[in-house]
Formats: C-alpha cells, structure tokens, sequence
C-alpha cells in the first residue's frame, strides 16, 4: 500500500493537465495502520541486526502457527511465530532486509498458469523503476541493465566490516569447494548460485539503518493534502459480499513428501561443508541437537534426516499466496466476481517464489499503480456518466488493510456506509485501536480477519 500510493501520488505532479492524471489527482489515498500508540516516522524501525527483538515486540501481531503433523516439533510448545509487522511500513519495518527478486523461473511460471502480462519482462520494468542500487559496481557492470539507481528503494551490498567479509568469504568458498556458483550480481534473471546478500539498507554511512517503505515511500509524500495517514486504526470489517472465513495458520510445510525428500537432500549437502578445508580447517562441524523424536533412529539414516527436517524446520517469514492471482484475483488484481475491489500484496504472488517476497511485493505495487492509472484513462467516459456526481468521484478512494485495496472509479456500492463525517472520504468502519490485546481475537491470523456482510 505504501508503494501505491506514493505511486499514484506522485503520478499527479508529473503532469496533472493529462487525462490520466486529472484522474488520479481525484483519487484520495488512505493507509489505515493497525499501529501501535506512538508509532511514527522511521525512528521506529529497529536497528537492522536487532531485527529478532521485533518478534512478540508490540511492532508485532504476533501471530503463531497451530499444532501440525509435520512441522516444528522441536520449537516451543510445538508453534511457529508468524511474526507480522504492525508498524508503518509493515513487514517491511522489521524484516530481515534482504533483497531477492526470485528468478525468471518464477515469473514463467507466472506465465505458463495464464498470467501473461507478469512475465520477466515486464516485471524487470518495474523491479528496475523501484529499486535505488547504491552498488555501483551493479550500476555499472556488465549487468547493469537489470539495474536503476534512481528508484526509492535502496539495495546495498552486506558489511563490509573485516570480521563478517573473513568469515562470509569463507563460507562462499566452502560453497564453491561443494560445487556452487559465486554469483556476483544476484539480480541476473536466473540466479542458480549463491553469493553475497544484497539488503535493505538506507543510503546512508551507516551500516546498521535499516529502510523501510514507510520512508522510502509515504515520509515524501505524508503532507499532501490528499494523501491521509490513519495510524493506530485497525480495519475489522470491510462492507461487500466478498467473505472470507477466520483459520488458524496451518504450516503443513511437509505435507508434501516431494517437499520434504527436496530438504533431506538439502540438509545433507549442507552436512558436506564439514568435509571441506575452508570448515574442517577451523573445526567447523554440524551439531546434532537432542531430538527427542528422532534419536531412537539410526543417525543419518534416510528415517533420521526425515525426523530431523520436521523437528527443525522453521519458517524464515515469507509466506505468499492466500489471495493468489488466478484463484482469488484476477491478472489486474481485481477480486474475481467484484468490480472495485483489489488485493495489492504479498498474497496475490500466485506460486511461492525461489527468494523473499518484500521486492516481489513492491514490484506488484508498481505495476498495479500503472494497471490503476491505465484504467482511468480508458474508462475516462466513466466520469460523465450519469449517476455519478462530481462529488462521488472525489471520493474515490484507495484504501487498504489486509491486503484489500478499493479501488472504486464512481459511486460506491449502494450498501455501503460513510464512516464518519470527519472521514467521510472512506467506506470502511474503522474502529480505534483501544485494546489490541482484545481485538486481536477477531483478526484472522493471515493478515487480520476481513468481516464481510
Ligand atoms: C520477521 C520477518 C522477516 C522477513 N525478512 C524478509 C527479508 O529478509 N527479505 C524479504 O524480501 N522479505 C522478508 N520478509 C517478508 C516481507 O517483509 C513481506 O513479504 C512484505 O513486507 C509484504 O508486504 P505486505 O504489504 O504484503 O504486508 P506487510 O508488510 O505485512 O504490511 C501489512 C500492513 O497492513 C497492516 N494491517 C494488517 N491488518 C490490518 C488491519 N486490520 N487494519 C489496519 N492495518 C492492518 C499491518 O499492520 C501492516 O502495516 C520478512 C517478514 C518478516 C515478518
């Protein structure tokens, strides 16, 4: 959301005398957050490396997977935390950092299931148009036309501290020794490798400061006077006919026992490094931890590796799909079935994809700004038609919260509540956040529950 309506937003002063963008400059864009008291401007964010604190912080919605069959059996109490930011900016605030675009496989996947106008392509368009490459190297390298320095969103190479670069080059070459390749740019198309990590750091000398969307994109733009910052609002109903039942999150990552052979084999390769010098050298070894539920099995037997995976295996905060495109949203992230309601997030990613998801995400925020902009201009007419007032039009808005975005060019549904004369611009019922604690029992674990009527 913080992406999009920077997007839009700014698309009114490239140049309002357009069409498109006498459109848009109607459009009244809204971030409801379901943040905390206090929480403001990036002084927020955490420090990058202390990015665990934030987990069960009040930065978190502290969300926990159910008991399953097959996974975490050796995490307290058997659960997961799905750690979730609630904070400006989002995840984004109190993330990891790290940057991926997936591979090129992802997005002809994409293409293959129908989704044609997501191909690479396309979506490079868009990853370039965001990203601020402060490597120069990348900039100007042999690949740098997958790059831009000119985007909001800043990408640098990991520290470069004495220490870490020791210890990092010892660990990619002991990859090498195992017959990896050391990617130097791990933003080409298909990045089948390993290599240095590139993370979300600001542009500044310090390592340590993280960004985060809510700088990088809504701080520019947050005196405008049609853009509105909601903080401490928690949507809890959203009036269509779109329903969506509350479920508990279910990890079930090795239901799938193509999954779980494809980790074995993972985890064995990983068990190699001790036989390289690079680890063996510096007495480098892979630690058995006591499983109560596997130690009865013969060490490293096919039986025991497969215990081992599900005792051990943990979520790295990268879920995606829940409203995947094709089965909840169209190609233009419409609902299916509804004309004025999208979903702009991670959710909509339509496969699960060979990286993290944040600039995944961004790059769909990008791309559904255009998508939004291109249909004003070709549904210009809209504007005269009839039923509309003028006034209707202005109150066009486009507002999210779990995910679900309005993107209403006309009048709204005629069941549709105003929330109040001071907000009067939204549909929503938003409550304040008085007790969270209370409330939260009514969010649905994914992203918040979405009450429909
Ligand atoms: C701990 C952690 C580490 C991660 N590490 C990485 C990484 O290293 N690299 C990477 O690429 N990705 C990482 N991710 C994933 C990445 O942060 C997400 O994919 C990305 O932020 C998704 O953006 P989003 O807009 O879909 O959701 P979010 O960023 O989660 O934003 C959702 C926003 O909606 C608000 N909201 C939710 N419900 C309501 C409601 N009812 N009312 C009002 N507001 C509401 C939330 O408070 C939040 O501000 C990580 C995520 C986590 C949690």
């Amino acid at each position: 959301m913080d992406i999009l309506s920077s997007t839009l937003n700014n698309a009114v002063n490239f140049n309002p005398a357009t069409t498109i963008d006498s459109v848009v400059s109607s459009l009244q864009l809204l971030a409801t957050v379901a943040s905390i008291a206090n929480v403001s401007w990036p002084e927020n964010s955490p420090v990058k490396g202390l990015w665990p604190l934030a987990t069960h912080s009040p930065y978190d919605w502290d969300f926990v997977s159910e008991v399953d069959d097959c996974t975490s059996h050796a995490l307290h109490g058997k659960r997961t935390a799905h750690t979730r930011g609630k904070v400006l900016g989002g995840s984004s605030t109190i993330n990891h950092s790290v940057v991926q675009r997936g591979s090129k496989l992802d997005f002809d996947e994409w293409v293959k299931a129908g989704h044609t106008n997501w191909n690479w392509e396309s979506v490079l368009k868009y990853f370039k148009k965001a990203e601020n490459m402060l490597d120069k190297k990348l900039v100007n390298g042999p690949t740098s036309k997958y790059h831009c320095d000119k985007g909001p969103f800043s990408v640098k190479p990991q520290s470069k501290n004495k220490l870490f670069v020791e210890k990092n080059g010892r660990l990619l070459k002991g990859y090498s020794e195992l017959g990896m390749h050391i990617l130097e740019d791990p933003f080409v198309p298909i990045p089948n490798g390993t290599g240095g990590l590139y993370l979300h750091i600001k542009d500044d000398k310090e390592q340590s400061r993280r960004a985060s969307t809510a700088e990088e994109y809504l701080l520019p733009i947050k005196d405008k006077s049609n853009f509105h910052i909601l903080k401490e609002a928690q949507v809890i109903k959203i009036l269509t006919n779109h329903n969506k039942e509350a479920i508990g999150i279910f990890n079930n990552y090795f239901s799938d026992e193509n999954d779980l052979e494809r980790m074995i084999e993972a985890v064995k390769k990983i068990k190699e490094l001790e036989n390289v010098p690079e680890y063996s050298d510096v007495g480098g070894r892979f630690i058995r931890p006591p499983l109560p539920e596997c130690d009865d099995l013969d060490y490293q037997s096919h039986s025991y590796w497969a215990c081992y995976v599900k005792n051990m295996a943990t979520t790295i905060f990268n879920p995606a799909s829940t409203c995947a495109m094709g089965l909840v949203v169209d190609d233009n992230l419409k609902v299916k079935g509804m004309k004025k309601l999208r979903v702009v997030d991670d959710s909509v990613i339509p496969f699960l994809p060979r990286g993290t998801t944040t600039m995944i995400t961004i790059m769909i925020a990008e791309k559904a700004a255009d998508i939004i902009k291109k249909e004003h201009e070709v549904n210009k007419g809209l504007q005269c038609d009839p039923p509309l007032a003028t006034t209707e039009i202005e109150q066009v808005n486009v507002a999210r919260f779990l995910g679900l975005m309005v993107d209403a060019h006309g009048t709204w549904e005629s069941h549709v509540d105003y929330a109040s004369k001071k907000l009067n611009r939204f549909v929503f019922v938003l409550r304040k956040l008085t007790n969270i604690a209370s409330e939260k029992t009514a969010l649905l674990a994914d992203h918040g529950h979405v009450e429909s009527t």
